[in-house]
C-alpha cells in the first residue's frame, strides 16, 4: 500500500513537498502528493466549516468504487471541517475504505491571532496527517499523549505530541500497512 495526498489550492503554498516527505519518514511508506481533483462539497453556509463526512463518502463514491483506486488517499485542505455533533474536526478518517482529511485552518497559528509559521503548520500536518493515515490503516487511539495516534483536543496538545508512533502502535502499524 502507497499513500497519495490530494493537495486543496486553498492550503498555504510550498508546503505539499516537506509535509510529504516528513510523512513518509514517519509511516516508512512511499508518498505522492497532487494537486486535488475533488470538488470538496458538503459546505455549510451557516456554520462556514465543510461536512467531513460527507467529503469522505463524496471520494469514497469516486475512488474506491468507480477508480478502483487501491492507495491510501489523504486530502489536505484549507477549509474548516466539522463532523454533526462536533464543533470541528482537524482530521477525519473512514478505516477500511482508505480515505481521510485533514484542515489546515485550525493548525496555523492565526487562527490563534499569532503569527504564522511555515514550520509550525508542516509539523501540526505531518502529526494529524499521519495520526489519519494510521486511521485507515487500521490503528485506534493510544493513551500515551506524545503519540501520533493519541487524540488531541486542543493545539497544545496536538503540539505536545511527537512525529513518532510509540512502540506499541508501530508495532501495530507495521503488521497493518502490509495487510491489504
Ligand atoms: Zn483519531
Ligand atoms: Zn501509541
Amino acid at each position: 500500500m502507497s499513500i497519495l495526498i490530494f493537495w486543496d489550492n486553498d492550503v498555504p503554498e510550498g508546503l505539499q513537498q516537506p509535509v510529504a516527505r516528513v510523512i513518509s519518514d514517519v509511516l516508512d511508506m512511499s508518498v505522492q502528493v497532487q494537486e486535488n481533483p475533488i470538488m470538496l462539497r458538503g459546505y455549510d453556509r451557516l456554520r462556514n466549516q465543510n461536512d467531513a463526512s460527507k467529503i469522505l463518502g463524496d471520494m469514497q463514491d469516486f475512488y474506491t468504487r468507480k477508480m478502483g483506486c487501491r492507495d491510501s488517499i489523504l486530502i489536505v485542505t484549507g477549509k474548516d471541517l466539522y463532523i454533526r455533533g462536533r464543533d470541528f474536526v482537524f482530521g477525519l478518517a473512514r478505516p477500511g475504505v482508505n480515505v481521510s482529511i485533514v484542515s489546515s485552518a485550525r493548525l496555523q497559528n492565526s487562527w490563534y491571532g499569532r503569527p504564522d509559521r511555515d514550520e509550525d503548520l508542516i509539523d501540526r500536518l505531518v502529526k494529524e496527517g499521519s495520526h489519519e493515515l494510521c486511521h485507515c490503516m487500521g490503528l485506534d487511539h493510544c493513551n500515551n499523549p506524545e503519540c501520533i495516534m493519541f487524540y488531541p483536543q486542543t493545539l497544545d496538545e496536538l503540539d505536545r505530541k511527537r512525529k513518532t508512533l510509540c512502540p506499541k502502535c508501530r508495532e501495530n502499524q507495521n503488521i497493518y500497512k502490509f495487510t491489504d
